[in-house]
């Protein structure tokens, strides 16, 4: 089997990416298989210059360890356009130059996708030829838009078991700037790297339909998923700033050990009793991935420092 770490290098690793990434790793080293490390710095101005390292430093800190060396997305931006072109020439894609404020006045009955943003009406379906056609026509820069025929795409999730696998609309899988979308980005790689299983946390779970959909549009074999649930504030809302810093290299630098740290994620996680310390190998002789529990898990740095 092979799994992934995939951090994306927009700020330092926080106490949320931190339980994700050892439940990964765990979940693959608990079985012998191999763990790649792939740096998602796609996201242009949200990436920050030297965060990188910064997060592989964090991860290596934490006791967490990975296989040959890191894969990194901005040097892979050819395969992701190919990807992209061989949807549009297969037609399972098309250009579309919308923007966002003329997506959420044109959607006639506007409702909430299954994420963010209005749900999109399919205005620049068939009409046009290709990106170049879409330029001449508007003046404009189209991105790629996938054609989603069918509302949903049922799968098992390792984790939280059947889902419906809705999906809202037609979907992005290259931005107007030429650059990948992250659906598109990560099924190119996840399927190049062999990966078996992808382990995160379910902000991610209304994505799998649709990679799931690129998969099959692209002839490529899918992993397993598994989602675990987010971690939240004490205040039961996704961790945030207004919790204060969970960062970890705040954390470090107010003398918190990795053993303490680990120890209080293992804790939360429903592997280790409350208090203990530990480090990610103490837990391997034991892990089940059943042992965490599925309601969304509370976390209070104070606990910690
Ligand atoms: N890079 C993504 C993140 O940090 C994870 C993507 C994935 O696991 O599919 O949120």
């Amino acid at each position: 089997m092979v799994g992934r770490l995939a951090p994306s290098p927009t700020g330092a690793l926080h106490l949320g990416n931190a339980r994700t990434f050892l439940l990964a790793w765990l979940s693959v080293r608990s079985r012998g298989g191999t763990l790649l490390l792939r740096v998602e710095d796609i996201d242009g101005p949200r990436t920050k210059v030297g965060a990188a390292m910064q997060t592989l430093d964090d991860l290596r800190w934490l006791g967490l360890d990975w296989d040959g060396e890191p894969v990194v997305q901005s040097a892979r931006l050819d395969r992701y356009r190919a990807a992209a072109v061989r949807l549009l020439e297969m037609g399972l894609a098309y250009p579309c130059v919308c923007t966002r404020s003329e997506i959420e006045t044109a959607a006639s009955a506007p409702h909430e996708g299954v994420d963010d943003g209005p749900v999109y009406p399919g205005t620049c379906r068939g009409r046009f030829a290709d990106l170049a056609a879409a330029r001449k026509e508007t003046d404009r820069d189209a991105a790629l838009r996938f054609r989603v025929d069918g509302g949903a795409v049922p799968f098992v999730d390792r984790f939280v078991g059947s889902q419906p696998g809705r999906i809202d609309g037609d979907f992005v899988v290259q931005k107007r700037d030429g650059g990948p979308a992250y659906q598109l980005a990560v099924v190119v790689d996840d399927a190049a790297q062999g990966v078996t299983e992808v382990l995160r946390a379910d902000d991610l779970l209304a994505s799998t339909p649709r990679q799931l959909l690129l998969y099959t549009a692209l002839g490529l074999t899918p992993p397993l998923f598994a989602h675990v649930p987010l971690l939240v504030g004490a205040d039961g809302r996704r961790l945030a700033k207004r919790h204060g810093d969970t960062s970890l290299r705040h954390l470090r630098e107010r003398g918190v050990r990795p053993e303490r740290l680990v120890g209080y994620l293992a804790f939360l996680c429903g592997l280790r009793a409350r208090g203990e310390e530990c480090l990610p190998a103490d837990l391997l002789g034991d892990f089940e991935l059943s042992r965490v529990p599925t309601q969304a898990l509370r976390a209070d740095d104070h606990e910690l420092i």
